[in-house]
């Protein structure tokens, strides 16, 4: 390594060192600054009245929920200045994957959304080549992708959030530095055909597997996708490396021409050794098998993620999975400072220059206690507030944390759940970690009988009496795509076991006779891709897209119902 990139390591270190060492000044500062921005802004000065001190805002600003804010946003989205919610302009809209009345979120942003994102980028990167050699001569395989971008009534960009990053000019000119280093071409990831886009990523991929380094998605789903993807498609792949043509469904024309260039000459040889490694009777093991130097794979695996570890795995034969970073619409929240650890051990550093962080504590009873980013306790649970530059203030995240220890005096958190997703059919509570922690034992099962479950989502069904949950599932064999037959012990069991995992509240009603018999429906292989395809029509991501872990919209149950195959019930109670 050369004394010049020792040097900028060492400061890049030095920084992190700084950040964490002084959250509280760091977090009172940035306070200020916001508020001293935004202390004129429509919605701030009714509870602030110009003035930006710390004990007014704490004493005056309420906690805000989308709902509480929407009207102020829209009134911005339709045309009406930037200063009704924010001192600086809004340069466009995120949608976020919540949603609000069935709608998808629109969070403002600005400059410093972008900056906090190249941010977390950068140092999340630090922190991994500080744990793993020899990344810098190496290349990305990353599923990246872009949606098209929607323009608003007031004429701002409104689209998700790596779009948005994606399409930005520090995106197109940016700084040589490995981790973006990427086998595919920018025109790639800009495609917004995203099964062209996907194609042509593992393409690139297969050509270039000599220099990949690392693999990587924003999400694990997305990971699995990819590779289920390249399951149903390597023979095509092979044929265009085979005979150096592209297929020609592959229309997007950028996308074309970055990708025949790469695709290059004919190439038999390498069509022969990727078919031969995909005939092989089992995909265990594909990940290293098709790319051999591979270090490690970066994808967010924590919270709902966390279903997809063992699928993962058997495609990987366990490479480091590495989640590397807490982040959302409303803005970036930290690190995994021990990217190394195991999957289930993730916590993540916050990071004190991002936004002003408070905490709502979680289960307090009646009390209703805010504390700020220094002063939570370990072991504790709390939801996040955020208060931004971009005119969010106070405003609840939903989601649900636990302290875990600190970094320096930087507090770390384990993502624990989203705080407003429960199940219920009488009065008993679950939530989507109790159904995550229910299923994740139920694998085992299927585990046993050479089985994986590649995805699921769950739904209550209150048109039977009592009411009763039903768990979609998709199957695939372990060592055989298809799966020839179901047994119906072992899918029984699968329930049986579902059932007896989940909280003690939902078993008591159940026994008393308020819940019905959990049932499991099965569904065809490619099913949860058509939901995702389904989601995406409404606005969704295919960068950022998370299979929703309860479904409630009524058309995206046709599109589960119209594939079940086989239904199967608990028969313990
Ligand atoms: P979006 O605004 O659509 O990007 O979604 C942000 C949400 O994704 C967060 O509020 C979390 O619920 C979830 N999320 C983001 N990062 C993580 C992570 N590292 N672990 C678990 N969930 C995450």
């Amino acid at each position: 390594m050369s004394l010049c990139s020792n040097l900028s390591d060492k400061l890049d270190e030095k920084i992190l060192e700084d950040l964490t060492s002084n959250v509280k000044q760091i977090q009172d500062s940035l306070l200020e600054e916001i508020l001293t921005l935004n202390a004129n802004t429509e919605y701030l000065r009714r509870f602030l009245h110009g003035g930006s001190d710390k004990e007014l805002f704490k004493n005056n600003v309420p906690v805000a929920t989308y709902e509480d804010v929407k009207l102020f946003i829209e009134r911005v989205v339709n045309g009406e200045s930037f200063d009704v919610i924010s001192g600086i302009p809004i340069t466009g809209f995120l949608l976020s994957s919540g949603t609000s009345g069935g709608k998808r979120k629109m969070v403002p942003r600005n400059n410093k959304y972008l900056e906090n994102l190249k941010f977390i980028y950068y140092y999340r990167s630090i922190v991994i080549s500080k744990h793993i050699d020899g990344l810098k001569h190496g290349k990305g395989m990353v599923f990246n992708f872009c949606k098209q971008e929607n323009t608003t009534p007031s004429g701002l960009p409104a689209s998700v959030a790596t779009t948005s990053f994606f399409k930005n000019d520090y995106f197109k000119n940016r700084q040589p530095f490995w981790h973006w280093s990427y086998t595919s071409p920018d025109e790639v990831i800009l495609c917004s055909d995203n099964n062209q886009s996907l194609y042509c990523h593992l393409l690139c991929d297969i050509i270039q597997r000599d220099e990949v380094v690392k693999v990587g998605a924003a999400f694990v789903s997305i990971l699995v996708r990819a590779i289920t993807f390249l399951e149903k498609n390597w023979k095509e792949i092979c044929a265009n490396i085979r005979f150096g043509r592209l297929s020609e469904w592959i229309t997007d024309i950028s996308c074309r021409d970055s990708v025949s260039k790469i695709l290059g000459e004919p190439n038999p040889e390498l069509a022969d050794l990727i078919e031969k490694e995909c005939n092989k009777k089992s995909w265990e093991g594909i990940i290293p098998r098709l790319w051999p130097k591979t270090k490690f794979i970066e994808s967010i695996a924590t919270g709902q993620m966390a279903q997809h570890i063992p699928t993962l795995e058997f495609y990987s034969n366990k490479l480091p999975l590495i989640s590397s970073s807490y982040v959302s619409s409303e803005t970036m929240f930290g690190i995994n400072m021990n990217p190394l650890c195991k999957p289930q051990d993730v916590s993540y550093t916050f990071m004190p220059n991002l936004s002003y962080f408070e905490f709502l504590l979680v289960d307090a009873g009646d009390k209703f206690e805010i504390v700020d980013l220094v002063d939570v306790k370990l072991g504790c649970l709390y939801e996040p507030l955020v208060t931004n530059h971009s005119g969010l203030h106070r405003y609840k995240m939903g989601d649900i944390l636990e302290v875990t220890g600190f970094y320096n005096s930087a507090p770390q958190f384990r993502f624990v759940r989203r705080g407003n997703l429960v199940l219920s059919v009488h009065l008993e509570k679950t939530t989507d970690e109790d159904l995550l922690n229910a299923v994740t034992h139920a694998k085992m099962v299927l585990e046993s009988s050479n089985l994986m479950l590649m995805d699921f989502t769950s739904y209550v069904d209150i048109s039977t009496t009592p009411g009763h949950y039903v768990l979609y599932w998709e199957l695939k064999g372990k060592y055989n795509n298809d799966i020839a037959e179901i047994d119906n012990k072992v899918l029984v069991n699968c329930c049986n076991v579902v059932e007896d995992s989940l909280n003690n509240s939902y078993k008591e009603y159940r026994r008393g006779g308020s819940i019905g018999a959990l049932e499991i429906r099965v569904v065809q292989q490619g099913t949860f891709d058509a939901l995702m395809e389904f989601f995406i029509t409404q606005g969704a991501s295919s960068t950022q897209y998370k299979t929703p872990i309860c479904i409630k919209s009524p058309e995206a149950l046709v599109v589960l119902e119209e594939k079940v195959q086989a239904r199967f019930f608990t028969d313990n109670i």
